[in-house]
């Protein structure tokens, strides 16, 4: 273990942050590096629990408490070998992830110190912070470089989709000797790592690096090309042994109010990778530019996505009362972009009207307060009466979460089978489109537990199967992914798995 001691001894260190009036002027992260010996006596705190529920809460099955008895001895190396043994990209998660290890720390349970600082997870130990500085000291080193296969096995892999899970499944099937190409209708790799979480909390310089390994191992990559539109599923079928979906779940839930369709009222998916492309340097067509300098802004939704519309207006200097409304009974995360603007966020909420001006602009929003109540075993929505409210905006940006894969183009064509919450029979997807029309609903592609779609060869990982979700459980995904994939073309495979993530699913 760490120290014996340590956890007696040594206080939870909060994350380094740069100061909030340098990092809004910027794009650059909003953490800070931790001081090398101040993260080694972090480590030190690990107690090495008998039960480490940090492991067995990690989706990716990560050895934690090993790698932090690895940091706090100053074995980086070692750590980081057994870091990677179970997580393709751990500078990644060690950015991003909410941690749920961290949320089950034993250190949380025996103390109960106040959270001295938002977004801080009680006492546990620091566990991303020592994983992103593990993953960047490998860099640092050189530790971290290409593993191309030793012996190919002449099958071919396609993956659609580059984001986590495309990127994680298509690591693991080239080393194992797979031909293995990734198509993304994209112009650069990534997913949304690349256009959707912002550079302030994920630089693309290390979603870049990551891609270079890739190359580097034999992956090949064809961007701007959109399978079903830029080549056809026959084409697909017919080049490859194995295709592997990857396609993420970025259908928007709608907005059905009156002046959805107003100027100024913008999808956080149509705002956030324009954001991103502008912070590479693209050059956006000045009529096509979302523009929110000076605006009053209004985000609807309560995510990852509704933060991350938040910290990139308050660097675009927009008024700086930015309001966040989330019509469910829960504040909005809590996050380091909440620390610089301080926001008017406000749970339960539902906006009813957006208005708009003689020019078609919307001016304002009218809302209402609701309740939750538990009615006939389900959560129903009331409204308040006499809570009804109008503000002023100029802009809103519509971050109200997503409801599955696009089903036009590829998913269509291939005729896999579609599974919708709550429903016990599968779909098609032109059933599905059918449905949408009707009503909202949640849905996936549907697979087994080995991953592969009801059509034979092809397979499904990450967002596009689970939901909208989160980095590790895409990563997870691809991983298993590669793996089932993998026994499917050589009848065995040596790709190892983490079955306690199944457990969690
Ligand atoms: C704004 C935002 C912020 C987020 N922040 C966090 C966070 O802080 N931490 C966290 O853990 N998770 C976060 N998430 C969730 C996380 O990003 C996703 O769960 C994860 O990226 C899913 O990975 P994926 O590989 O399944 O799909 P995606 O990352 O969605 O990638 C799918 C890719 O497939 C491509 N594609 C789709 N169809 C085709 C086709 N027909 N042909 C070719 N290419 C195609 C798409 O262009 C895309 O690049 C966030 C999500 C959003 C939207
Ligand atoms: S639960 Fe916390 S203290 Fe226990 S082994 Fe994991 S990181 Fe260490």
């Amino acid at each position: 273990m760490g120290k014996d001691t340590g956890f007696i001894e040594i206080e939870k260190q909060a994350v380094p942050r740069r100061a909030v009036a340098e990092r809004v002027q910027d794009f650059r992260e909003y953490d800070a590096p931790f001081e090398i010996p101040d993260l080694r006596k972090q480590a030190a705190r690990c107690m090495d629990c008998g039960i480490p529920f940090c492991h067995t809460d990690c989706p990716l099955g990560n050895m934690i408490p090993d790698w932090n008895d690895l940091v706090y001895r100053g074995h980086w190396r070692e750590a980081l070998d057994m870091l990677h043994s179970t997580n393709n990209f751990p500078e990644f998660t060690g950015r991003i992830c909410p941690a749920p290890c961290e949320e089950s720390c034993v250190l949380n349970a025996y103390y109960t110190l106040d959270e001295t600082e938002r977004g801080q997870k009680k006492n546990s130990v620091t566990i991303e912070q020592i994983e992103k500085h593990i993953a960047e000291r490998g860099w640092a080193e050189g530790w971290i470089v290409p593993h191309s296969p030793t012996k190919l096995t002449g099958r071919s892999v396609a993956v659609i989709g580059s984001g986590p899970a495309g990127l994680a499944a298509a690591q693991q099937l080239r080393r194992v000797g797979h031909e293995v190409t990734v198509f993304e209708k994209d112009d650069r790799p990534g997913g949304l790592l690349a256009y959707g979480i912002p550079d302030f909390k994920l630089e693309k310089r290390h979603v870049e690096r990551r891609t270079e390994q890739l190359r580097a191992e034999g992956v090949v990559f064809h961007t701007n090309c959109e399978v079903g539109h830029d080549l056809s599923v026959a084409e697909l079928r017919e080049q490859f042994d194995a295709i592997l979906l990857a396609t993420g779940a970025q259908f928007a839930r709608k907005l059905t109010t009156e002046g959805r369709d107003l100027e100024g009222v913008h999808d956080a998916m149509n705002y956030l990778p324009q954001r991103n492309r502008m912070v590479a340097g693209a050059d956006i067509p000045e009529a096509d530019r979302i523009k929110a300098q000076g605006r009053t802004a209004a985000i609807l939704g309560g995510g990852f996505t509704a933060a991350d519309c938040l910290g990139n207006l308050n660097r675009q200097g927009v008024n700086p009362r930015i309001h966040q409304f989330e019509i469910v009974n829960m504040q909005p995360r809590p996050t380091p972009v909440h620390e610089e603007a301080d926001p008017d966020c406000r749970a339960n909420i539902l906006t009813e009207r957006l208005l708009g001006d003689e020019q078609g602009r919307v001016q304002a929003l009218q809302a209402v307060r609701v309740e939750w109540k538990p009615i006939a075993g389900r959560m129903t929505m009331e409204r308040i009466p006499g809570s009804e409210f109008t503000i002023k905006v100029d802009l809103v940006l519509l971050a109200m979460g997503f409801i599955g894969p696009v089903l036009e183009g590829l998913l269509h064509d291939l005729g896999v089978q579609i599974s919708v919450r709550g429903q016990n029979e599968l779909c098609s997807p032109a059933e599905m489109i059918e449905q949408l029309r009707e009503r909202e609903a949640m849905y996936a592609v549907h697979a087994g537990k080995d991953f592969m779609t009801s059509e034979p060869g092809v397979f499904v990982a990450g967002d596009a199967k689970r939901g909208a979700s989160l980095v590790v459980w895409a990563i997870w995904e691809g991983r298993e992914a590669a793996r089932c994939i993998d026994e499917y073309l050589m009848g065995a495979t040596k790709l190892p798995t983490t079955p306690q993530a199944e457990a969690l699913a």
